[in-house]
């Protein structure tokens, strides 16, 4: 019997730990244990069970938590390969591929007190510290957290409590400081129990009475409450433009009630549609799925990289080849991206594949998840759908494992570890001996490449269903639409007359504007200043409905400014145009029009964007405005045009897949125009007419494209013909990041790494993010060993130099550089 086990644990550091087996339970490799570490217990995953006595005293197994393994012999070795590959300590990676957290979350959350908001209100005043025997950092450290909790808006009824780690990781303070206020009672400590997680609840409002006399702001919420049947999401009340106050005030009277609910991701109510695989396959279709079929009889590793224009009709076939491996007993994964798993798409699996298949959706409760997991493994549901995450679906036997839409750029993780799915998609396949099928309209250039090289096989689908044209793209050249008009545009008028022509024949139009808020610029006249963001390096953008400034990388909010922070001065200019402002212009353009907006502003669940889309497709809506959600993967026959607005602003960023990224996205959204019987129109308005990521999406050009962005990849070693790793060093401390980036600078330059070219330290395109001042590095090699054991190399030479480990990020195959 092994007396020793070594144990991942989700922590930064990149070994194993060794703990003594307890005498009454010995664990298997695979399986999880509790352990205690530091001054926690923690939850950790057995890599190894063996007799080699360490030299320091060690603990032992509190308990094993599984008598069977959790992760299988290939699991293990798939969450290996992705802790060498990404450079990631295996325990956070098996933390990430398993989704068992609810199981053994036992949490603690603070609370601001009375003499916390005192403390807080007195710090606001100057001099009232200076009795005060802590440091400047702890008091700035305690201020932080006090500012934060105060800035917790609660429902009406409910206390404003919040997880250690939310508290932790946005104010960056230790635990230390969190006791020590505790013992001032400036915070309350309370354990929250694991069944407050166990189900996802939605606050609902109820309409009680309308009685008594009411003010505007009150008759409006009542008002909204009556016109729906006298129940709705409280959200939709709090997004009304009234202060938060009057709800509060209605809910003391007690005209209004709110209250909790379960909530429930609700297959889709709307009207059944046919299913999918009722349609007939044309020629190119049905050699795809033979293709396909063929491929996953072999029982050997194969890649296909199906590449078919928009409205070709790939999910029919990614289904109709699911079907086939589920009636041979085996099992499949199909992954989608975040916003393409919509309560329509579930009924539809539903429909096709019963109870047999597990939906893995992000609006799942830890609990809800830790169960899909549970079928999956027991082998009750063979077939997974899910995102990224999906592609650890603990199943066995796995014959193919599809990505669609492989291209998006939501498969990657941004948090440790940074893995992208499809690349992991693809390595499980090998090591399972299954089939992988790549799919979609705007192939990345990585895929593309590949294929290229025979690594995977083409297979095209080169014409829509039913023989229906792809739509005509006319380019409109902004600079000359100034010329002629004397003013910045931000509807043409060519954009303008075709949209109405629309609405003379009931069409249906979209029109995509990359960008959300109303303005996303202020600026001084008088100091040339403008208004940004506290924690980063980022102009605030102005929300006109919610009257806030919002930062949309930290979230961070300020009030709209009447006069210049900076001088004082009234001559605070309002610029630029966001889809809050498109929407309202086109409204302006179009009152007899039904428009509605879809951006991250409107939309805060499947539940809302399906709704939008459904009116779209009833013919309940003439426009929809939307950010780049719009221009994913949906079908709706009415639209007969598409106005791109400002898509092509990324071209100007100093990032090297720009223009891959504007293809793509230009390509995507000019595909929803006449995907029913009428042909589509798409107007693209540009201030790059001439740049060949708007010229090839004008002639649906895709081979032009790759061919050409290819030779401009490999002039400058960009992958696919390289390897790349972005290095992130950080610190809210200026002095810190600066000494930490020079050091590692240092010794990358005074080491010799033959083959792998480092360029920086640099300044981060976003010098300062979420309060940390940001210093970067880019890796690129030809060879993928020499890089990583580069980067390897680097985390051990910073580790000596007692620089933490989460304050250098690296992100190997990084998709931002910013
Ligand atoms: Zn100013
Ligand atoms: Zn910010």
């Amino acid at each position: 019997m092994p007396e020793f086990c070594d144990v991942a644990l989700p922590v930064p550091l990149d070994m194993a730990f060794t703990y003594r087996v307890p005498a009454d339970a010995t664990p298997v490799v695979g399986a999880r244990v509790l352990v205690p570490f530091r001054q926690q217990r923690m939850t950790g995953v057995v890599v190894e069970l063996h007799d080699r006595k360490p030299a320091v005293t060690i603990k032992s197994v509190l308990s094993v938590l599984d008598v069977a393994p959790v992760f299988d012999d290939p699991l293990l070795r798939l969450g290996r390969w992705i802790a060498d590959y990404y450079l990631a300590p295996l325990g956070e990676v098996f933390r990430t591929m398993l989704p068992l957290n609810a199981e053994f979350k036992r949490g603690t959350a603070y609370r601001i007190t009375a003499e916390g908001q005192m403390a807080l209100h007195l710090a606001g005043m100057s001099g009232s510290s200076a009795r005060s025997q802590r440091t400047p950092e702890e008091q700035a450290a305690e201020f932080r957290v006090l500012d934060y909790l105060a800035a917790q808006e609660p429902a009406p009824g409910e206390t404003i409590q919040v997880r250690e780690e939310t508290l932790r990781s946005s104010t960056r303070v230790s635990k230390v400081v969190l006791t020590g206020m505790v013992r001032k009672k400036w915070l309350v400590r309370e354990d929250i129990s694991a069944v407050r997680d166990a189900t996802r609840t939605v606050k609902i409002a109820l309409l009680k009475s309308a009685a008594g006399k009411l003010n505007e702001n009150q008759r409006k919420l009542i008002e909204t409450l009556a016109a729906s049947g006298g129940q709705v999401p409280l959200d939709t009340l709090q997004a009304l433009e009234v202060p938060r106050t009057t709800l509060s005030t209605l809910v003391k009277r007690g005209l209004i009630e709110v209250m909790e609910e379960p909530a429930v991701f609700t297959i889709s109510s709307s009207k059944p549609r046919p299913s999918r695989l009722e349609l007939d396959f044309n020629l190119a279709q049905q050699a795809a799925l033979n293709r396909l079929r063929e491929a996953v009889e072999m029982r050997k590793f194969s890649g296909i990289l199906l590449h078919g224009v928009t409205g070709s009709g790939k999910t029919a076939v990614y289904l109709a080849g699911m079907r086939a491996v589920l009636e041979a007993g085996r099992s499949a994964i199909l992954l989608v991206p975040e916003i393409g798993l919509t309560p329509a798409v579930a009924a539809d699996l539903h429909q096709i594949f019963g109870d047999e298949v597990a939906i893995l959706h992000s609006a799942l409760s830890d609990k809800e998840r830790a169960q899909q997991w549970r079928r999956i493994k027991s082998g009750e549901a063979r077939i997974v759908v899910g995102t990224r995450s999906a592609v650890f679906a603990p199943v066995a036997d796995l014959a193919l494992i599809i990505v669609d839409e492989e291209h998006d750029s939501s498969y990657k993780q941004e948090e440790t570890p940074r893995y992208h799915a499809r690349d992991i998609a693809v390595m499980r396949a090998k090591m399972a001996d299954a089939v992988v099928v790549l799919g979609s309209a705007t192939p990345s250039l990585e895929s593309y490449f590949n294929a290229k090289k025979n690594k995977y096989v083409l297979v095209e689908l080169p014409d829509r269903v039913e023989q229906r044209p792809l739509p005509e793209v006319e380019i409109i050249d902004m600079r000359q639409e100034f010329q002629e008009t004397g003013h910045e545009q931000v509807i043409s008028r060519k954009l303008a007359a075709e949209i109405k022509e629309r609405f003379d024949r009931n069409e249906q139009v979209m029109v995509l504007l990359n960008r959300r808020g109303y303005s996303p610029l202020v600026l001084c006249r008088t100091c040339g200043k403008t208004l940004e963001c506290q924690n980063c390096a980022i102009a605030l953008t102005h929300h006109k409905r919610e009257h806030k400034m919002v930062c949309h990388y930290c979230g961070y909010t300020a009030p709209v400014p009447k006069a210049c922070v900076h001088c004082g001065s009234e001559y605070v200019y309002f610029l630029g145009t966001g889809s809050e402002k498109l929407e309202e212009l086109l409204h302006g353009m179009f009152p007899q029009a039904r428009v509605a907006r879809l951006d991250r502003d409107t939309v805060r669940g499947h539940e809302d964007f399906e709704r939008t889309l459904n009116a779209l497709s009833d013919g309940e809506l003439d426009l929809v405005v939307g950010t780049q959600m719009i221009a994913k993967g949906h079908d709706i026959h009415g639209v007969t045009l598409v106005g791109v607005v400002g898509a092509d602003s990324a071209l100007g960023m100093p990032d090297f897949r720009a223009a891959e990224r504007t293809f793509q996205l230009l390509t995507q959204v000019a595909g929803r125009a006449g995907r029913g019987q009428i042909p589509g129109k798409v107007i693209l308005q540009t201030y790059f007419q001439d740049h060949y990521a708007v010229q090839y999406t004008a002639h649906h050009d895709f081979a032009g494209f790759y061919e050409k962005e290819l030779r401009f990849r490999s002039w400058m070693h960009y992958p696919p013909y390289s390897a790349l790793a972005n290095v992130l060093v950080r610190s809210n401390q200026l002095d810190q990041a600066l000494q930490w980036s020079g050091t590692i600078g240092k010794w990358f330059e005074q080491t010799r790494h033959e083959g792998v070219r480092v360029l920086g330290p640099a300044t981060a395109p976003i010098m300062r993010l979420k309060r940390d001042y940001r210093y970067h590095f880019v890796l690129k090699s030809p060879s993928r060993e020499k890089l990583n054991a580069t980067l390897r190399a680097m985390l051990d030479y910073a580790a000596r130099q007692k620089i933490p480990r989460t304050q250098v990020i690296v992100d190997v195959d990084a998709l931002w550089l910013m």
